[in-house]
């Protein structure tokens, strides 16, 4: 079978969506970005954010120039520095100050690495606390933490997005050494507000420990404002820096004497080059560093937050919301018919910038998107779909195309015959 790709016009919402595409401030940033195949609606941003244009030159630019000719000499000629320097481009997105935030590992290392030395910072507390709508893998990765130190991890039950905030805050004790949770939700989207959390945390004397990996690029963060103590995240969602591009770690500057990294490699060492063999932390955020900086998977981050910073995160965030305010629309108007219900808050103060429908059948109706619809979602069981509003890139007519297709998937039950279908990556 075949589907009506759109756009459609004589659907509701349609003069809408181009007139909210004229009056965009960030319409022209789409332009930054490769799109290889137009039909293509593209709403997975807030797992792997799109291709910028600037990105392979830059690329080309490390690999044959900076390493084919440079060899070695390039780790003097701006390598070495590499981490602090896009970390010190990065800090403005998140509130942080120059000097506070290094690119260095994946996320789960560094939330592996802060959370240690925030517990081993902490002697006689007792608890973690995290909560059930944090990123799964997190919850290992503390787990592991608590069981190799002989600590308690405490998953507070949320039961309901709207309740997250007082169910957490009631779980934080004087036995508690460190609170650590997603500032906004992988599935659902609903953000918590740092300040309030931050700030009951430090009245029961813990730290708080924040990734902020489905915030960064889409939500303005302000983790000096909040007074938050740590934090961690990823530069491959709505910051674009490509598959596997190493993540980002936050320490405050007044914690960054006090806390010690536990994985005490040469890149943290004060004098690496002397080659010691006692170590010695160097001072500063590099402290917090590991190995080797992967120098071809770091550079193109800072093309990605180069995009971010020029188009502003203030800009970004209300593009954000009205993408998101619109699909809502879109989705009581054409969807809520046909089952669909909604997994994220309905309040977009609460809200990141993706949205998650849910259904019956979520998983067949995905696959269908992405085969027959050129919509690509993504699945996270049992029953949601994810749609990932990027506003760089994902336009109001986007959204309208990606409804009317999905209208089209249910109502004619075209997405049945994917109900055996299996796939790795969901
Ligand atoms: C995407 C994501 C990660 C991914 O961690 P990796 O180490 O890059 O695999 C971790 N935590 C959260 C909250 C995420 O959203």
């Amino acid at each position: 079978m075949s589907l009506d790709l759109g756009p459609h016009p004589d659907a509701d919402g349609y003069g809408e969506a181009l007139e909210l595409d004229r009056n965009d401030p960030l319409a022209g940033f789409r332009d930054r970005f490769v799109i290889d195949d137009p039909e293509i609606v593209y709403l997975d941003g807030n797992s792997l954010g799109r291709l910028p244009r600037r990105t392979p030159g830059l690329v080309r630019e490390v690999v044959e120039r900076q390493w084919g000719r440079g060899l070695i000499r390039s780790w003097n000629d701006g390598w070495w520095e590499l981490q602090l320097e896009i970390g010190d481009q990065l800090s403005p997105l998140i509130g942080a100050s120059p000097g506070t935030v290094i690119i260095s590992d994946s996320t789960s290392v560094n939330l592996h690495k802060l959370a240690t030395a925030a517990v081993e910072g902490a002697p006689g507390r007792s608890k973690i606390v995290t909560d059930d709508l944090n990123f799964p893998s997190d919850v290992y990765v503390l787990a592991g933490i608590a069981e190799t130190l002989g600590l308690e991890l405490e998953v507070v039950s949320t039961g309901d997005n709207a309740t997250a905030e007082q169910s957490v805050i009631a779980a934080i004790d004087e036995d508690t050494a460190l609170v650590s949770l997603s500032h906004t939700a992988f599935k659902s989207g609903f953000t918590y507000d740092m300040t309030a959390v931050t700030s009951a945390t430090h009245a029961s004397g813990a730290r708080v420990l924040w990734d902020l990996s489905h915030s960064v690029g889409a939500f303005p963060v302000d983790l000096e404002s909040a007074g938050a103590d740590l934090a961690v995240g990823c530069t491959y969602k709505y910051l674009n820096g490509g598959p596997g591009s190493p993540a980002f770690l936050f320490v405050r500057q007044d914690l960054q004497e006090e806390l010690n990294n536990p994985i005490p490699a040469w890149w943290a060492h004060a004098r690496p080059f002397d080659f010691d063999l006692d170590f010695e932390p160097a001072s500063g955020i590099r402290r917090f560093h590991t190995g080797t900086t992967p120098i071809l998977s770091l550079a193109p981050v800072a093309a990605g937050i180069a995009d971010v910073a020029d188009a502003g995160i203030d800009a970004i965030r209300e593009k954000s919301i009205g993408l998101g305010e619109y699909l809502l629309r879109q989705w009581r108007e054409h969807l809520v018919p046909l089952g669909f219900g909604l997994g994220s808050p309905l309040d977009p103060e609460r809200r990141g910038s993706h949205v998650a429908l849910t259904h019956d059948e979520a998983w067949p109706i995905a696959r269908a998107m992405i085969e027959l619809g050129k919509v690509i979602p993504d699945f996270r069981a049992p029953d949601s779909l994810r749609l990932g509003l990027a506003p760089l890139y994902v336009s109001y007519l986007d959204v309208h195309t990606a409804v009317q297709r999905m209208k089209e998937i249910v109502s004619t039950g075209a997405h049945t015959r994917y109900e055996g279908a299996t796939s790795a990556v969901t």
